[in-house]
C-alpha cells in the first residue's frame, strides 16, 4: 500500500494508460481525482473499478488545455482530500500528417493538450505541493519525443517539450521535496496506437527490440515508481518503457 492516505490526480483516465495507472494506483491506497474529457460513461466505469478496491475516486470533466478547467481539476482535490501528492500528466492526443499538409490547427491542438496542458497542470499542482514540500510529479513523453517520427512533428514537438519542462521544474523544485521525472513509452497497445494504418504498425514493431506491443501495465508500474516516497532522490529523469527502442 505505497500510496496510502495519498492524493493522487491523473489527467485522462477513461482508458489507455490513464486507466491502468488508476487502478494501480488505487490498489495500492491512493485517493483520486482522475480527469475525462469527453467519455463520460467510460469514466463511471472507470470509477466504479477504481471504488471496487476500495478508493475513494472523483471524476472531473476538464480540458487540460482551458486553465479554468484545470484550476476546477484542483479545487475538487482540496475539497475532497485537502492535499495533492502525485500529479500523473497523461492526457494526450495525436493528430499526425507530414508538414506539408499539416494544418496549423493540428499543430495548435496537440501543442495545446499535450504541452500547455501539462503546464497548467504542474503550474496547479506546484502551488498546492509546495505548501506541503512534498510532491511527485510524473509527465507522460515519449520515444517520439526523443527520437522524432517522421509524419508526428506535432506531436513530437510537444513530447520534447514535455522533456524540457520536466529537467526545467526538476531544477525550480528540487531543494523543495517535490520530484518531477517523464515516462517515454515506445508502442502500447491502446485506442491511441488502434487508430494507426496495419502497416505502419508493422513497421514500427520491427523498431522494437523486445518485440512485442506493450501494454499499458508497463508504463502504469514504471509511473507509480517514480511517484513513490521512496523515489524522492530521482528527479529529471526520462524513464523509456518501450522494449529498448529508444536504445
Ligand atoms: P488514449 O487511449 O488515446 O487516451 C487519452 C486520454 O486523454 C483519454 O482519457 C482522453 O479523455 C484524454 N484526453 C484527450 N484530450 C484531452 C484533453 N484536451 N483534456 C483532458 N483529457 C484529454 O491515450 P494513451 O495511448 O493511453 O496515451 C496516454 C498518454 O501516453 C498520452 O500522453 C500519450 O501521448 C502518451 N503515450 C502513449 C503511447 C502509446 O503508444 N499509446 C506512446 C507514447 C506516449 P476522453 O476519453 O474523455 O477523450
Amino acid at each position: 500500500m505505497r500510496f496510502e492516505g495519498r492524493c493522487v490526480v491523473i489527467t485522462g483516465a477513461t482508458r489507455g494508460i490513464g486507466r491502468a495507472c488508476a487502478l494501480a494506483f488505487a490498489k495500492e491506497g491512493a485517493g483520486l481525482v482522475l480527469t475525462y474529457a469527453s467519455s463520460e460513461k467510460a469514466a463511471e466505469e472507470v470509477k466504479e473499478e477504481c471504488e471496487k478496491t476500495g478508493a475513494e475516486t472523483v471524476f472531473v470533466k476538464a480540458d487540460v488545455s482551458k486553465e479554468e478547467d484545470v484550476a476546477k481539476v484542483f479545487e475538487t482535490a482540496i475539497e475532497k482530500f485537502g492535499r495533492v501528492d502525485v500529479l500523473v500528466n497523461n492526457a494526450g492526443i495525436t493528430k499526425d500528417n507530414i508538414l506539408l499538409r499539416m494544418k496549423t490547427e493540428e499543430f495548435d491542438d496537440v501543442i495545446d493538450t499535450n504541452l500547455k496542458g501539462s503546464f497548467l497542470c504542474m503550474r496547479a499542482a506546484s502551488k498546492i505541493m509546495l505548501k506541503k514540500r512534498y510532491g511527485r510529479i510524473v509527465n507522460l513523453s515519449s520515444v517520439v519525443g526523443v527520437r522524432g517520427n517522421a509524419g508526428q512533428l506535432n506531436y513530437s514537438a510537444s513530447k520534447a517539450g514535455v522533456i524540457g519542462m520536466t529537467k526545467s521544474l526538476a531544477k525550480e523544485l528540487a531543494a523543495k521535496n517535490i520530484t518531477v521525472n517523464a515516462v517515454a513509452p515506445g508502442m502500447i497497445e491502446t485506442d491511441m496506437t488502434a487508430a494507426m494504418p496495419e502497416g505502419a504498425r508493422e513497421e514500427m514493431k520491427k523498431m522494437i527490440p523486445a518485440k512485442r506491443i506493450g501494454k499499458s501495465e508497463d508504463v502504469a508500474r514504471a509511473i507509480c515508481f517514480l511517484a513513490e516516497e521512496g523515489s524522492g532522490y530521482i528527479t529529471g529523469q526520462v524513464l523509456c518503457v518501450d522494449g529498448g527502442m529508444a536504445v
